[in-house]
């Protein structure tokens, strides 16, 4: 198994880094700037460029070239503007989710978010527009023939990790940690059973090895 991690440079990205490092699982981290690529090889850790806001050719060659089996996308336009959200949040990922199907890598893990399948919390979550990007690339994956499981965190925070977590219903929000969210990940590529679900979570009380088995 191989995993590329779209977004490797992004904060869930980073520490997904560590989680999958200290699970021993070989990945490939995919960053869009050669600085980052080159300070990332000399910490020994195998890159590959990828641009979201590239052709889909371009696309295809880099994630043809990481030689992955897994995608995991933790990448995000992150508060640059209605374009960008559209351009790399819905564009960009479904984008990802193509070549996937058109090259046959089969395995698929979509960072979401909370309310991103509840058209009623949209309005009032001051960043509808992300909200339609994530909902329209979730929906794109769920009909794609892709092995999918779409993970929707809560608020993001830097906390501590505490590895436990709560399952929410499309109502409800709360926060998480991001290394909790990268920690969600790593069992989720470690655990075939996840595929085809999704699980919308936040901080909680019940270990998450128990969640995502
Ligand atoms: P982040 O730190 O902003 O990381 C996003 C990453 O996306 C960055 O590494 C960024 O690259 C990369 N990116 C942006 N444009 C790109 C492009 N054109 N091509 C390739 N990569 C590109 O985000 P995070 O906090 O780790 O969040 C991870 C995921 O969680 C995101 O998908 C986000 O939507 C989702 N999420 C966030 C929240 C929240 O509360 N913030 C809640 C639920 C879900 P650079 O480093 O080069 O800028």
């Amino acid at each position: 198994m191989k995993v590329l991690i779209i977004g490797a440079h992004g904060k869930v990205g980073h520490l997904l880094i560590g989680e999958l490092q200290s699970r021993n699982i070989d990945f490939v981290a995919g960053l869009r700037s050669q600085e980052q690529i080159k300070a990332y090889n000399e910490n020994n850790i195998e890159t590959q460029f990828i641009d979201l806001t590239a052709s889909l050719d371009n696309i295809k060659d880099s994630i043809e070239a990481s030689g992955a089996d897994v995608i995991v996308f933790t990448a995000g336009a992150g508060g640059a503007g209605s374009d960008l959200t559209l351009e790399i949040d819905l564009d960009g990922a479904i984008k990802t989710m193509m070549v996937a199907e058109a090259i046959g890598i089969k395995r698929y893990i979509m960072v979401s978010s909370v309310f991103s399948d509840n058209r009623s919390k949209w309005d009032a979550s001051g960043i509808k527009p992300y909200m339609i990007a994530k909902h329209y690339a979730d929906d794109h994956l769920r009909g794609s023939n892709l092995d999918y499981t779409i993970i929707h965190p809560g608020s993001l925070t830097n906390e501590d990790g505490t590895g436990k977590i709560k399952l929410l219903n499309s109502n409800e929000v709360d926060s998480i940690p991001r290394v909790d969210v990268a920690r969600a990940l790593a069992l989720i590529i470690q655990n075939p059973s996840t595929i085809g679900k999704e699980y919308t979570f936040a901080s909680g009380d019940q270990p998450e090895e128990e969640i995502f088995r």
